[in-house]
């Protein structure tokens, strides 16, 4: 299996970047975000619990999350491999992550990072609200979400660079060439590999 991680914050272009790259390695899309959605949506009983952090900006706790993922990489055994979208989003995840793959005889191959600055974030993130409908794109629930990502989220970032797997993205600019710098990045983490 060949499993990547995308990540980085809210509007960074997480979801954009991952349809590319389902499209060019074959992997199966897992979207804490959208399935939470879908959820509430659907009106069931973890899609109740989920509104009501989802429209204030914060997380959803821990396990209730990791468990909704663990269900889906198993609801998927036949994949090529996954592309996590918005999970890890705090440490423990990223420690339930590493260990639900290996327990599966699997591990994380790179976490691709999309590096954006915040200004151009939240104009992002208020153009989306203005078509997507989402109940977390305003500016007050923005705000929030970004301040969460600051501290609860981008720690994840040295605890990525520790294992070796952080591969930093320039995420402002044209989507292709911020999709081929994220093949160039994968090709070269896998010939580093191959040499050791
Ligand atoms: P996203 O679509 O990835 O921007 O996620 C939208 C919202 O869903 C987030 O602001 C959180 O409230 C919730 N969410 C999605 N993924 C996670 C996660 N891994 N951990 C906690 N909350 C999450």
């Amino acid at each position: 299996m060949f499993n990547l991680v995308i990540f980085g914050a809210p509007g960074s272009g997480k979801g954009t970047q991952s349809d590319k790259l389902i499209s060019r390695y074959g992997l199966t899309h897992i979207s804490t975000g959208e399935i939470l959605r879908r959820n509430i949506a659907e009106g069931t009983p973890l899609g109740k619990i989920a509104d009501s952090y989802i429209s204030k900006g914060q997380l959803i706790p821990d396990d209730l999350v990791t468990e909704l993922l663990a269900d889906e990489i198993d609801r998927n055994k036949d994949s090529e491999g996954f592309i996590f979208d918005g999970f890890p989003r705090t440490i423990p995840q990223a420690v339930a992550l590493d260990k639900i793959l290996e327990e599966r005889g699997e591990s994380v191959h790179s976490v691709i990072g999309l590096e954006v600055p915040d200004e151009e974030l939240i104009e992002r993130l208020l153009n989306r609200g203005k078509e997507s409908g989402r109940s977390d794109d305003n500016l007050e629930t923005i705000n929030n979400r970004l301040e969460v990502y600051h501290s609860s989220t981008s720690p994840l970032k040295d605890f990525y660079i520790q294992a070796g797997k952080y591969a930093p993205i320039h995420g402002s600019g044209n989507i292709e060439k911020i999709a081929d710098d994220i093949v160039k990045a994968i090709d070269e983490r896998e010939k580093r590999l191959k040499a050791e």
